[in-house]
């Protein structure tokens, strides 16, 4: 059985912590370099729900995409929520890893993921890492279709095949606009509007859209994509999930570790219902 500091060394193989943004907290947040590693468990959030499923299932490490404390903090009592997180995991004997922008940029990372859900034909980076000289690594895909679909059916298609949630998948843009090429972004995206216009893609998928970005951005008729597709942040990384794990599994296969590799299947998105609005007027405007 390998020992926690084998397990974290071969992570850190697939997501360095160099690569994360100078911002992030990526790495170790809990666990003795010591103990025996036999159980892993991947998902998207760090939240008690998913603590608490590490324990049942008996994992000796929890690995999830956001970090717990992403800021400077002066308390790990268990009275506060982060703090009782912590608390469980060290008396369950629980590591907590996270990779964070060290996944997003990897290769495959995040958005890798996110296009291999919808099937779609990778072209490259959306915005390359210079620091990677074959240009494979960065933040977001350029993507090809297979076939060309309008944009309520690669809407419908990223709602079957992402996991499911109550925001679903919100479009801007003509529905029956038809879609060649998209870009795709895990997580919060609307920092890449400029990347998604310079890329001259028909859609862009992501996450975490506001309106007046999203307004503005579209307004530019000239410039912009024909559409927006906005999912739930979780969704589009919760694929990664899958990917990461089976990185590991293959890891562990190699050197003879026989590692046990789970994926979360809680949804830990915080919405929970979606109300869709009564219908309008052909005209778009409200009844
Ligand atoms: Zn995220």
């Amino acid at each position: 059985m390998p020992r926690l500091s084998e397990v974290i060394a071969a992570l850190e193989t697939l997501w360095p912590a160099e690569r994360a943004e100078s911002w992030d907290a990526v790495g170790t947040v809990v666990g003795d370099p010591d103990q025996e590693v036999s159980r892993v468990l991947f998902a998207v959030d760090p939240v008690q729900e998913i603590v608490d499923e590490a324990v049942k299932l008996g994992a000796d490490l929890l690995v999830t995409h956001h970090p717990l404390f992403l800021r400077g903090t002066t308390t790990v009592a268990a009275s506060t929520f982060k703090g009782r997180a912590v608390h469980t995991l060290i008396k369950n004997d629980i590591a907590l890893h996270v990779a964070h922008t060290n996944a997003d940029r990897a290769d495959p990372g995040v958005s890798d993921a996110l296009a291999g859900a919808l099937d779609l034909r990778i072209l490259r980076p959306l915005v390359p890492d210079t620091t990677d000289p074959e240009g494979r690594r960065g933040l977001g895909r350029i993507c090809e279709l297979d076939h060309p679909l309008t944009v309520r059916e690669l809407a419908a298609r990223a709602a079957e095949r992402l996991p499911a949630t109550a925001q679903g998948i919100r479009v801007a843009g003509d529905p029956d606009a038809v879609v060649r090429t998209v870009a795709v972004s895990g997580g919060s995206g609307d920092s890449l509007f400029d990347d998604v216009r310079a890329a001259g893609v028909d859609a862009f998928l992501t996450a975490d859209l506001r309106h007046h970005p999203a307004s503005e951005f579209m307004a530019d008729r000239a410039h912009s994509p024909l559409a927006l597709l906005d999912a739930a942040h979780w969704a589009t990384e919760w694929p990664w999930c899958e990917l990461a794990a089976a990185q590991l599994d293959e890891i562990s296969d190699r050197h003879g570790w026989g590692l046990r590799v789970h994926v979360s299947k809680t949804v830990t998105d915080p919405w929970t219902a979606h109300a869709a609005s009564a219908a309008t007027h052909s005209t778009g405007a409200p009844n």
